[in-house]
């Protein structure tokens, strides 16, 4: 990039960060988060059953043009059922990671450099619970 350019570009992107509307990754569970917790030897006997306010949020953060990356340790072998299901209940999403473990989830960033401003973020929900009490 020529050096000019990578200054109004630098330029550009502070001025989104301070009005913080810089695009965002949400990075968002499915069981239990999106879809009522269910077991997995359950899934292909029992609809899946949306969580309160969980759709709407994940539109509106569609509609705002962030990126949505669903995990799941659900195994790679039941890829198309979860996207049937996601799908059927009008979930939007632009990539699926499955397969991932059963422990707890940490997601790390770095800071820009000279500003103390956290670039992570995490929501701990009770299981069910639903998206109505966040905002990103
Ligand atoms: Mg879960």
């Amino acid at each position: 990039m020529e050096r000019s350019n990578e200054h109004a570009y630098k330029d550009i992107i502070a001025k989104k960060r301070e009005r913080n509307d810089m695009k965002k990754t949400i990075f968002c569970d499915i069981d239990g988060t999106i879809f009522e917790y269910r077991k997995f030897e359950t899934f292909r006997t029992t609809p899946a059953v949306m969580t309160p306010g969980a759709l709407e949020k994940l539109k509106q953060w569609e509609a705002e043009g962030h990126m949505i990356v669903l995990t799941t340790a659900r195994p790679e072998r039941m890829r198309s059922h979860t996207a049937k299901e996601l799908s059927e209940n009008s979930v939007p999403w632009h990539k699926l990671i499955m397969g991932i473990g059963f422990g707890d989830r940490h997601l790390i960033n770095d800071m820009a450099p000279n500003k103390n401003i956290n670039r992570a973020t995490a929501h701990n929900l009770s299981r069910d619970q639903g998206f109505e009490c966040i905002e990103i």
